[in-house]
């Protein structure tokens, strides 16, 4: 439901949640707040994502990291980085410290994220999210922090595992889609957005709003999310070889694991050059993590 609650949340911040702006940032304040999320603070940030998207220099969630930065990474902070379960724990401590190379919280009003014109509007869901950590402080001294760990606690680490596993994979290629990222002249809004890939997650795909079908929310953002998947049907024959077409999930989308075990173990950093660039791995890291791993496949 956490979930929900943000794909709900994520229409409010595109305004495809209503026509009237006011009523988008009523319902997303509330929906956004309810699951520790800064409505304004993200949505500002998530705009600039679409706007950026596929692009090295300027996208802000899951951007590569340039290998001149990676370099620069001691070995335990590589390891946690690209070690499971910790990156799909890294929501919270994105919307705090952005991501390695960027300053900038979600929370500041005066962080590098937001223009001057905009902080009054972080202000106020910073003001949101404070109240309800505040309650649910109380209510931990109300109901015992056991109650409140079991109620609240565990189902947010399972939102925010959800949402980094879900996120990660639609930024992030297989073997099939190797997804290209972007600089300078070479990237343009169509070229980022096709960057993007959609995935079957079986039985969840009903629950979880069809967030799946990310290639079409990343190139008409607008479009809100109970007709996503009639609008991929219909620019299907017009994107033809440029739609990548996800794997055929089971009941259970155990291939996603997969997926996301082999990109992790893969996946390092960018060239420092180039216009189009690819992943390229990190050998050490990769036999690292293999041994690591390989007891679990
Ligand atoms: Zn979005």
């Amino acid at each position: 439901m956490f979930w929900a609650i943000f794909v709900l949340g994520h229409d409010c911040g595109h305004g495809s949640f209503s026509e009237s702006p006011l009523l988008n940032s009523f319902v997303g304040h509330i929906l956004h707040s309810s699951i520790l999320v800064p409505y304004n603070g993200w949505r500002i940030s998530h705009r600039t994502h679409h706007q950026n998207h596929g692009n090295v220099e300027h996208d802000e969630s899951w951007v590569p990291m340039p290998e001149k930065i990676y370099s620069k990474l001691d070995s335990s902070t590589r390891i946690l980085r690209f070690s499971l379960p910790l990156p799909m724990l890294a929501y919270p401590a994105y919307l705090w410290y952005r991501s390695p190379g960027k300053d900038g919280s979600h929370f500041n009003p005066y962080s590098s994220l937001f223009s001057p014109g905009e902080r009054k509007a972080v202000v106020i869901s910073t003001a949101c999210w404070t109240f309800m950590f505040g309650l649910l402080v109380y209510l931990s001294f109300v109901f015992g922090p056991i109650t409140m760990f079991k109620l609240y606690g565990v189902p947010y680490l399972i939102f925010v595992m959800w949402l980094d596993f879900v996120t990660y994979l639609h930024h992030h290629g297989d073997d099939e889609h190797k997804l290209p990222w972007y600089r300078g002249k070479e990237w343009n809004y169509l070229r980022g957005g096709l960057t993007t890939v959609d995935r079957d997650y079986g039985i969840f795909n009903n629950i979880h709003h069809d967030i799946g079908t990310h290639v079409i929310h990343h190139l008409f953002p607008q479009i809100p999310h109970y007709h996503l998947v009639e609008a991929t049907k219909a620019a299907k024959p017009v994107l033809g070889k440029y739609y990548r077409e996800p794997n055929k999930s089971g009941p259970i989308p155990v291939h996603l694991i997969k997926n996301l075990v082999k990109s992790i173990g893969e996946d390092h950093f960018v060239s420092d050059t180039g216009e189009i660039v690819y992943y390229e791995t990190d050998p050490q890291l990769k036999k690292f993590l293999a041994t690591k791993f390989e007891k679990y496949f």
